[in-house]
């Protein structure tokens, strides 16, 4: 009881801000200002430097830029706890391109994300339940591009749990998962949403939970710099289905009636995960560099909006 007690006080929505290091790659002009702080005293606020003026904001949790893979799924963990016990989780990860959401989400190999955490805590709690309980899960990959779903390489994989240890079946699919991420997708990745679908069944219950793992497309608004053709096409549909997103989570905190599912293919397959009584993260991204300030205070406002 006190455990459900505490993913409650959770709440359903939690906001999450990631600040992407520095890294040389990202140093195009020299000396670059760092416009985004965090408070080392408030685990809650972020300020943005723009124009001369500092801009406060205030969200669920935010990472510092040095915060590793590991401290971000101790935030995340709970909700993939939560998936176990009935509950449908949705993770997001929301920025620009190159923000950091692929390495949140996948991670790489030496710092995997939390893709494989989830995996791997799942089915470390699955075996602990084992005496009790026997579960099926299994894991699909699908990326909506212009509006059109397409299945990933190796759409389905099965992992049958029936109480004994199959850690290394997990090592199995998430490397696979990695791959096909990899190379694949990765043409498309900026402009795609790529969603990893984990369904979790609970034998000879009715129950059954799914935990989606999101990587949005980049929320870059590239139409502002005069797109031309597929590229505006694209930009478009992404604008659409970010916005989309933010108003159905809207919807969803101001326990509205009517929740407006159906106007994104990406909110249109994840009703049944966002509706009520589920579990939802949302992991902003943003780079603390000046070239990059338009941005982060969009995606800021777009948590702020959902927040
Ligand atoms: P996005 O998916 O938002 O386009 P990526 O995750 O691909 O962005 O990140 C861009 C680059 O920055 C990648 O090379 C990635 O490894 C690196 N990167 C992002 N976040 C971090 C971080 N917290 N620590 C180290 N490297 C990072
Ligand atoms: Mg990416």
């Amino acid at each position: 009881i006190k455990v459900r007690l505490a993913l409650n006080a959770l709440g359903n929505i939690r906001v999450l801000c990631r600040v992407k290091p520095v890294l040389k790659e990202d140093q195009h002009e020299e000396g670059q200002a760092v416009v985004v702080t965090t408070d080392p005293n408030n685990e809650s606020a972020l300020t943005v430097l723009s124009k001369g003026k500092a801009k406060n904001f205030e969200l669920d949790k935010v990472f510092h830029p040095q915060a590793t893979q590991e401290e971000v799924f101790q935030e995340i963990e709970p909700l993939i706890t939560s998936c176990i016990d009935g509950y449908h989780v949705c993770i997001f990860a929301y920025g620009q391109t190159g923000s950091g959401k692929t390495y949140s989400m996948e991670g790489t190999v030496e710092n995997p994300g939390i893709n494989q955490r989830a995996l791997k805590h799942l089915f470390n709690e699955i075996e602990e339940r084992k005496d009790m309980w026997t579960y099926t899960v299994s894991v699909s990959s699908v990326e909506i591009y212009n509006e059109v779903l397409r299945y990933c390489i190796l759409p389905l994989y099965h992992a049958k749990i029936y109480g004994g240890c199959h850690l290394n079946h997990i090592k199995k699919v998430t490397r696979k998962n990695r791959i096909t991420f990899g190379t694949q997708m990765n043409q498309h990745s900026s402009r795609s949403h790529a969603l990893l679908t984990v369904t979790v069944l609970v034998m000879s219950s009715p129950s059954k939970s799914k935990l989606n793992l999101v990587d949005l497309a980049g929320s870059e608004r590239v139409w502002k710099s005069g797109a031309e053709g597929e590229r505006l096409k694209e930009a478009q549909n992404i604008n659409r289905s970010l916005l989309a997103l933010g108003d159905v989570i809207q919807a969803l905190k101001a326990h509205q009636t009517h929740i407006p599912f159906r106007n994104s293919r990406l909110t249109y397959l994840l009703q049944d995960s966002l509706g009520k009584g589920n579990k939802t993260a949302m992991v902003v991204q943003v780079s603390s560099l000046e070239s990059n300030v338009g941005e982060t205070l969009c995606s800021l406002k777009f948590a702020q909006r959902v927040c």
